[in-house]
C-alpha cells in the first residue's frame, strides 16, 4: 500500500529543503511521494523541456527509499500557447476570448489556456505527456501517473466554456452521432431545424431545457473522452505503470454554479464522470479535505463509499488528502488533529484503496493557500500527526499480508445516481445542489445506521444483478433504457423506493404527465403536485407494525394504486406505501425526505431505513455499539476467506461490542490489531456472537478473525 505526500508543485519547496524534508518523509513512515509535473514550468520555451529539478528529485526519492507519482499538469499550460497557436482561446457563451491567467495556487504556467479541442493545442499537450511519460517510465522508483489533477479544465474562466469553432463541432457531431443525423435530432427533440449552425449548447438555466441539458451531457462526455486521450498517449509510451485521475471530490459532487452576469458557470459533472473514467483508467479516486470542507465523519464515509462505487474494481486512491490546517487566505480554519486523519486513512483502507497520498509536506508559501495543508506544519498538531503516521506504517508493515488480500464486501442496498437529473435540477436552480443534498441525505442517514451501500450510476446497471434494495431520490429524468431496467430489476425481486415524480421527465427534459410515467405501466400513478403549507411537510409512516417520524419537503404528490400496503396518508390520498410487483417491490415516497435529513439529522429516516433494508435485504450479519449514546461507524471486507471490521468510535464510548452472526465468522475469536487485544465470543441472541473492546486512544479497531485457540 502506497502512504504519501504531495511534495513539488515548482519551485516549492525550494532545492534547499530537499535533502532533509526527504529524509524526515521517508522517517515519518511514509513510503511514496507525489510531485506536480507542470507543463508551463517544463516547456517554458516551446520545443525546449527541461526536466533537471525533477531528475534530482526523482533521484533523491530513490536514495532515500521512496516512490513517486507523477502528476502530469497539462491543464497549466505554458504562457506562449496563445503566441504559438493563435487563435486557441476558449470562447465563453457570449462569444467572449477568455483571459487566461497564472493560477492562484499555482505559481507558474496560465490557466485555463487554450481549448483542448483545437487540435493544434492537443498535439502540443500530447508531446507534453509523451515527453514526461517517455522520460520517467523507467525510473526505479516510479509508481505511477495520475494523469490529470482534479479533473481541471475551466478554472478561471469568465461565463460558460467553451464555445470555440472546435467544441461547437464536436457538440453538433455529438449530437448527429447519438441522434442519426439532424433529421433524427428534429424526431427527438421536436424541432425544425434545417442546418446544424442553429443548433446552439443551451448556456443558461430556465431556458429550453432541452439543449441545456444536452450541453451539461455533452460537457462529462468531452471531459471523459479528454480523459482517455491522456490515458491512451501515457499507456502508449508506458504501458507497465498504472494510470489514473482524481476529481477534486467524487464526479457526483459536481453541481455547477451560475448565471449571474459576468461570473464563470459550471455544470454539473463539466469534468467528467468517475464511473465512465473507470471503465477505461487503470483506477479512479478523489481529493479531500473533510476539516476544510466542514465534513463530518459520516460525510467522509459516506465520499468513501461513493468513490469506491464509481471505481468498482478498478484501483482506487486518495488522491488529495487532507495533511494540516486548511490555507484559505485570513479565513479561520480548524486544525487537523491525529485521531480524526487516521480515521480518514483508515477508511480509505477499509473501502479498497490502494494508495493514499496526503496534500501535502510542508505547509504552503503562496497566495490564498499560504499557511496550510502542511503534515508537518505549523498548526500545532504536527508531532502527534507524525507519531500516528509511524504507528500505521507498523500495522501496515506487520499485517502486509492481511492488507495485500482485503477486499472490501460489496453491500447489496443501493442510491441511484442520475448524472441527467443533476442537469435537469441545473436547469431549474442554476446549480444540482438540491439533488446532491438529497442522494448526500440518503447515504449519511444508511451509514449512521450502518447499512452499507453502494452508489449505482444510472448508465451502469449492470449492478443491479447484486441489489435487494434500490433507493432512488430525487430521480426526476429517466429514460426507456433505464426505465426497462429498472421494471425488471423489479419483477425479478428487486425492491425499488421512489420519490416523488420519478421519472417525471425523459432526458430531453421533457415533462410527462402520469400515465406516461413508467411506474404507471406497474399500476401506480400519482395525482399531481400539492402545496403543502411550510418548506417541510412532517408526517408519520407506519411500517413492519413500527411508526416513523418523517420529514418532507417542495410538496406532496400523493400515489394512486389499487394494491398494496398504505403507509402513510395525506388526506386522504397516499403519501406512502408498498406495492408488490412481479416478485419485488416497489415503495413509494409521495414527497422527497433527502435534503431534510441532509440539513437537519433526523433518527426517523434512519429507522426508517434501516427498516426497509432488513425487510427486503439481508438482513445485516454485524452490529456494533458502544456503552455510551453515540456514533460507532464500521466497515468490513475480507482477507484470505476472514473477515475484516474496521470500527470508528465517533462517541465518547470506552467499549464497543460488535455482534456478528456466527455462521459467517471461521473462527470464535477476533484480534485487534490496533490495540493488539484478543477476544473471544461470548453467545448471544439468534445464533450471534458478542465481541467485547475497549476502546483504544485511537478511537479505531481493525478486528481480524484469529484461528481458535
Ligand atoms: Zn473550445
Amino acid at each position: 500500500m502506497q502512504i504519501g505526500v504531495q511534495y513539488y508543485r515548482p519551485p516549492f519547496p525550494n532545492e534547499r529543503y530537499w535533502k532533509d524534508d526527504l529524509k524526515n518523509i521517508r522517517a515519518a513512515g511514509f513510503n511514496t511521494l507525489q510531485l506536480w509535473v507542470l507543463w508551463g514550468w517544463v516547456e517554458a520555451q516551446p520545443g525546449r523541456f527541461d526536466f533537471a529539478d525533477y531528475d534530482r528529485l526523482i533521484e533523491l526519492a530513490n536514495t532515500t527509499g521512496l516512490k513517486v507519482v507523477l502528476s502530469a499538469i497539462a491543464e497549466v499550460q505554458p504562457l506562449w500557447i496563445h503566441r504559438e497557436i493563435p487563435g486557441s482561446e476558449m470562447l465563453n457563451h457570449l462569444g467572449q476570448k477568455i483571459v487566461s491567467s497564472n493560477r492562484n495556487e499555482c505559481h507558474f504556467g496560465i490557466t485555463p489556456g487554450g481549448c483542448f479541442d483545437n487540435p493544434a493545442v492537443w498535439e502540443r499537450m500530447r508531446i507534453f505527456f509523451r515527453t514526461v511519460a517517455g522520460r520517467y517510465k523507467d525510473a526505479p522508483n516510479l509508481y505511477g501517473w495520475d494523469a490529470w489533477n482534479e479533473l481541471r479544465w475551466n478554472v478561471h474562466t469568465q461565463g460558460l466554456v467553451c464555445f470555440c469553432g472546435h467544441t461547437l463541432k464536436y457538440f453538433r457531431e455529438w449530437l448527429g452521432e447519438k441522434y442519426g443525423g439532424l433529421d433524427g435530432l428534429n424526431r427527438a427533440w421536436q424541432r425544425r431545424y434545417i442546418n446544424w449552425d442553429d443548433v446552439s449548447p443551451g448556456w443558461a438555466a430556465n431556458r429550453p431545457f432541452t439543449e441545456t441539458m444536452a450541453f451539461q451531457h455533452f460537457l462529462t462526455v468531452r471531459a471523459n473522452e479528454h480523459g482517455r486521450k491522456r490515458y491512451e498517449t501515457i499507456k502508449a509510451e508506458d504501458p507497465v505503470h498504472p494510470i489514473t485521475m482524481h476529481g477534486g471530490a467524487p464526479s457526483m459532487y459536481y453541481c455547477g454554479t451560475g448565471n449571474d452576469f459576468g461570473d464563470q458557470i459550471l455544470t454539473p459533472m463539466d469534468r467528467g464522470n468517475d464511473w465512465d473514467l473507470a471503465s477505461y483508467l487503470d483506477g479512479v479516486g478523489c481529493s479531500s479535505f473533510p476539516k476544510w470542507g466542514r465534513q463530518d465523519w459520516a460525510d467522509f464515509a459516506v465520499r468513501m463509499n461513493t468513490i469506491r462505487s464509481a471505481a468498482g474494481q478498478k484501483r482506487l486512491w486518495l488522491s488529495e488528502l487532507q495533511g494540516g490546517r486548511a490555507g484559505q487566505g485570513f479565513s479561520q480554519q480548524g486544525p487537523v488533529q491525529a485521531v480524526e486523519q487516521q480515521h480518514w486513512l483508515w477508511n480509505g483502507i477499509a473501502v479498497g484503496a490502494e494508495a493514499i497520498l496526503f496534500w501535502c509536506w510542508k505547509d504552503e508559501v503562496f497566495t490564498t493557500e499560504a499557511g496550510g495543508f502542511g503534515v508537518s506544519g505549523f498548526d500545532g498538531y504536527a508531532a502527534e500527526r507524525l507519531a500516528a503516521f509511524k504507528a500505521t506504517e507498523g500495522l501496515l508493515e506487520k499485517y502486509r499480508n492481511v492488507w495485500d488480500a482485503y477486499r472490501p464486501s460489496r453491500p447489496d442496498i443501493g442510491v441511484y445516481f442520475s448524472p441527467q437529473s443533476a442537469y435537469l435540477h441545473w436547469c431549474n436552480n442554476k446549480c444540482s445542489e438540491t439533488y446532491l443534498n438529497a442522494l448526500l441525505g440518503y447515504g449519511k442517514a444508511l451509514v449512521r445506521s450502518n447499512v452499507p451501500f453502494e452508489m449505482i450510476e444510472e448508465e451502469h446497471l449492470d449492478e443491479l444483478k447484486r441489489l435487494k434494495v434500490l433507493f432512488m431520490p430525487r430521480a426526476l429524468v429517466t429514460d426507456k433504457k433505464t426505465e426497462k431496467k429498472l421494471v425488471d430489476y423489479v419483477s425479478g425481486g428487486g425492491t425499488l423506493v421512489v420519490e416523488s415524480e420519478c421519472g417525471a421527465f425523459d432526458s430531453r427534459g421533457i415533462y410527462r404527465y402520469p400515465e406516461n410515467r413508467f411506474l404507471n405501466k406497474l399500476g401506480i400513478r400519482e395525482v399531481g403536485r400539492r402545496t403543502i403549507d411550510k418548506d417541510t411537510v412532517k408526517f408519520q409512516a407506519v411500517a413492519d407494525k413500527r411508526r416513523f417520524d418523517l420529514t418532507g419537503s417542495q410538496w406532496v404528490t400523493p400515489w394512486l394504486s389499487d394494491r398494496g400496503q398504505t403507509w402513510a396518508r395525506y388526506g386522504k390520498e397516499i403519501l406512502a406505501g408498498e406495492v408488490a410487483i412481479g416478485k419485488g417491490k416497489v415503495i413509494l415516497l409521495g414527497t422527497y425526505l433527502g435534503e431534510t435529513y441532509f440539513s437537519k439529522r433526523g433518527r426517523g429516516l434512519e429507522a426508517f431505513l434501516k427498516m426497509i433494508c432488513a425487510r427486503f435485504a439481508q438482513r445485516p450479519d454485524v452490529e456494533v455499539a458502544g456503552n455510551r449514546k453515540g456514533d460507532i461507524y464500521f466497515q468490513d471486507g475480507t482477507s484470505g476467506g476472514k473477515h475484516v471490521f474496521f470500527v470508528f468510535c465517533e462517541s465518547k464510548c470506552e467499549t464497543v461490542t460488535v455482534k456478528i452472526s456466527k455462521h459467517s465468522l471461521r473462527s470464535q475469536t477476533l484480534t485487534d490489531l490496533v490495540s493488539g487485544k484478543t477476544a473471544k465470543g461470548i453467545k448471544h441472541q439468534n445464533d450471534a456472537l458478542a465481541f467485547k473492546f475497549n476502546v483504544p486512544e485511537e478511537r479505531m479497531l481493525v478486528l481480524l478473525e484469529v484461528k481458535n485457540p
